[in-house]
C-alpha cells in the first residue's frame, strides 16, 4: 500500500474520459489499496482513479458508512434534488455551492469480479455523482453556481438526515454482465 500523488488544477488527466476496467487482478487490488489510502490520509470522502493519474473507471468513497470500492459503475437511477458545498481533492482550498440529486442507486463491479448495486442518499448520493464525473473527464467546478440567498453551510449540515447513507446488496443480475469488453490492448496508464 502506498500514498500515491493526487492530481490537482490543470493535470490533463483530470479532463480525459477513463475506460473501463477489464481485469480484476493484483494490479486492480494494489491501485484500489493505494486509492482508499491515499483518500483517508487526505482526509477525502472520494478519490477517482483519474486524480491518481489512472484513467480507468475506479472510484473509492467513504461517506462514514465504510469503504466502497466501485468498478465500472454505472448509474441506474437518480431522484430528488440536494444543493451544497463541495470540494475536490483535485482542487484543494476551494469549495462550491453544487445542485445535486438527493438520492442515486448504481451498479458496480467489487474487487473481485461481483456486480453490486449501491443505494445512496444525501452526502453518498453527492459523492457518487461527484466520483462518476471525473471517471468521464468532469470536474465539479464546471457545476458550481450562487447558492440560494440565506444559504449557509452550518445549515446545511444540521439538515443532513442522520441515517442518510449507502447501502449495499449483490445485483440481482450479478453475473449477467461479467462478460468482459473487448477493447485494443491499453498502451499503459496515464501518470501525468
Ligand atoms: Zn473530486
Amino acid at each position: 500500500m502506498a500514498v500515491r500523488n493526487i492530481f490537482t488544477d490543470d493535470a490533463s488527466c483530470l479532463y480525459k474520459k477513463a475506460r473501463p476496467v477489464e481485469k480484476f487482478d493484483k494490479k486492480l487490488h494494489d491501485l484500489l489499496d493505494d486509492m482508499s489510502e491515499t483518500m483517508y490520509a487526505a482526509e477525502g470522502v472520494g478519490l477517482a482513479a483519474p486524480q491518481v493519474g489512472i484513467l480507468r473507471r475506479i472510484f473509492v468513497m467513504d461517506c462514514g458508512d465504510g469503504l466502497i470500492e466501485a468498478v465500472n459503475p454505472e448509474i441506474i437511477e437518480t431522484s430528488g434534488e440536494q444543493g451544497g458545498m463541495e470540494g475536490c481533492l483535485s482542487f484543494p482550498e476551494r469549495r462550491g455551492y453544487v445542485v445535486r440529486p438527493n438520492r442515486v442507486v448504481f451498479r458496480a463491479y467489487n474487487r473481485i469480479g461481483e456486480l453490486m448495486e449501491y443505494e445512496c442518499e444525501g452526502l453518498s448520493a453527492r459523492c457518487v455523482m461527484h466520483e462518476t464525473d471525473h471517471l468521464d473527464g468532469h470536474v465539479y467546478l464546471e457545476k458550481v453556481t450562487e447558492p440560494p440567498e440565506g444559504f449557509t453551510e452550518e445549515q446545511a449540515e444540521d439538515e443532513r438526515e442522520p441515517e442518510a447513507g449507502a447501502k449495499a446488496e449483490a445485483a440481482p443480475e450479478a453475473g449477467a454482465e461479467s462478460e468482459p469488453k473487448s477493447e485494443p490492448k491499453s498502451k499503459g496508464e496515464a501518470q501525468e
